[in-house]
């Protein structure tokens, strides 16, 4: 039989085994569904910040800040962390976030925050923690996943460094009356890697020290900004869908 003739064979056998994969053996089908989260895509509506090119990068981010150009490398078709914190171009109010992240190893020595720290930030000053958290029994508000210094994540979803994880963030900003007090504070869902890790968790205020001057105003829509803690975390697979998503004015 020539390899020609071979073909159609092979594509049946990775079929099935492709279906078993996906639906049996139970050691068999965990990376499958790790490959489905991580390759979430986009859903009509969304606003694609990232997929892996440079002028991606520049068309949509800024350095947080400033007009300029992030300093932020391409890496294997992620972004990897590097001079500064950096903001999308455009502002959100409400929404779903999806983004993938993936954690550096660090040295043994290094504990705590100082393990691929990063995060988050949600309503510019609101941080979903990032961090090397893998194996972390009891996880605590500035853990990975954490509502940074307010709310520990519910459970520990956290894989090991250098593989790549997924958050989707449902984020509902706070509510202001005109004089630009909050009157609801705002919320957070949060799933790490399919896991339910933030259930609608109030956020009290800002997780970074930030102190609101007289007319800022926190219910407006603000841009997304990703830390840099000086660790080289690798971001990919960026898109937003504002909420709600067919332009109804409550929800
Ligand atoms: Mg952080």
């Amino acid at each position: 039989m020539n390899s020609a003739k071979m073909r159609p064979a092979l594509v049946g056998i990775a079929a099935v085994s492709l279906a078993v994969a996906a639906f049996g053996g139970v050691g068999k089908s965990a990376p499958r569904a790790e490959k489905k989260i991580e390759g979430a895509q986009a859903p009509k509506g969304a606003h694609v910040l990232f997929t892996g090119k440079e002028e991606e990068l520049r068309a949509n981010w800024v350095k947080y800040g400033s007009e300029e150009p992030p300093g932020w490398k391409i890496v294997d078709g992620a972004m990897e962390v590097h001079g500064g914190d950096i903001a999308t171009k455009e502002n959100f109010g409400d929404y779903w976030l999806h983004i993938e992240f993936r954690e550096p190893e660090s040295r043994p020595e290094e504990h705590g925050q100082e393990r691929g720290n990063s995060g988050v930030f949600l309503g510019r000053h609101y941080e979903i923690q990032v961090l090397d958290s893998y194996g972390i029994a009891d996880p605590g508000r500035g853990d990975c996943g954490a509502v940074y210094n307010q709310a520990a994540p519910l459970v520990n979803a956290c894989k090991p460094p250098l593989q790549w994880q997924t958050y989707d963030i449902i984020y509902r900003a706070p509510r202001a009356d005109e004089n630009h007090k909050i009157t609801e504070h705002a919320r957070v869902t949060v799933f790490q890697n399919g896991q339910l890790i933030q259930n609608n968790q109030e956020i009290v205020g800002p997780t970074d020290g930030h102190e609101p001057g007289p007319d800022e105003d926190f219910s407006q829509p603000a841009p997304i900004r990703l830390q840099d803690h000086g660790h080289p975390l690798r971001y990919r697979n960026i898109w937003v869908l504002p909420l709600p998503p067919h332009g109804a004015e409550h929800y």
